[in-house]
């Protein structure tokens, strides 16, 4: 946690917040923090800057906040990834936080098991504790935006179309296609498909709506993996 983040519920007045559970044993396990120590705090949605313990104990930390630095901006990019595993989906959903994506999209594919649409990790209250642990590591109070769509044809006939308009279109899939480029100098989408791969007929779909395929080389990558690299390498 490199950044205490804090809602208006860890109010006590203006200037302190009192904070317990997971943040407070971080704070005790980790930082070993003590009264008069200074922390990094960030107001979830809001500013960041810096923090003084004044009071701890085995319950609560309350802590003095002053916050007026912006938040890091996010990338011009939109995700869309097909509906991992949801262990998966737990660390994927830390990196886009972590690696400043504004905006994800889960979409179905063929390969996506239905099951995984059932799955506790996509209640809101849960993506949104994963989005949290990702922007405490990397210094931002900004969520994304998580978006669900949960049958591809009509994500990709009337949705996407949208989503293109004045951005660049890249798919990642495997294959004999362009390398995958190496900035983000314009706005982008991104399209990385499920663990078995798109099938061909949403590979065409894709194509035939704007995407260009593109490649990270002959290594087949998980799709965790393929998600880091595919962002480390456009940003
Ligand atoms: N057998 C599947 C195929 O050939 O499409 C492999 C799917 S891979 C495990 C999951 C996703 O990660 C792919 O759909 C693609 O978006 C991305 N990916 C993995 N390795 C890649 C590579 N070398 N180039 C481009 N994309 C890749």
């Amino acid at each position: 946690m490199n950044l205490l983040l804090f809602t208006d519920e860890d109010r006590l007045d203006a200037q302190r917040i009192a904070v317990g559970g997971r943040r407070l044993q971080h704070l005790q396990q980790v930082h070993r923090a003590s009264p008069g120590d200074s922390i990094r705090v960030g107001e979830v949605g809001g500013h960041m800057g810096r923090g003084t313990i004044v009071e701890f104990s085995a319950q609560r930390a309350v802590i003095e906040v002053s916050a007026d630095t912006p938040p890091p901006a996010k990338l011009a990019l939109e995700l869309i990834v097909a509906l991992p595993r949801p262990k998966m989906l737990r660390r994927i959903l830390r990196t886009v936080a972590e690696c400043g994506v504004p905006r994800l999209h889960l979409v179905n594919s063929y390969r996506v098991e239905k099951s995984f649409w059932r799955s506790p990790v996509l209640a809101p209250d849960t993506i949104r504790d994963y989005l949290l642990l990702g922007l405490e590591q990397s210094r931002d109070t900004v969520l994304p935006e998580v978006v669900s769509h949960r049958l591809f044809r009509p994500f990709v006939e009337d949705t996407l179309p949208a989503l293109l308009a004045g951005r660049r279109a890249l798919l990642a899939h495997p294959g004999d296609y362009p390398p995958c480029p190496r900035d983000l100098d314009e706005p982008t989408v991104l399209v990385i498909g499920p663990e078995g791969g798109f099938i061909p007929y949403e590979v065409s779909k894709l194509q035939e709506t704007g995407c260009q395929a593109v490649s990270l080389g002959p290594r087949i990558l998980r799709v965790e993996t393929a998600v880091a690299s595919l962002l480390g390498r456009l940003a």
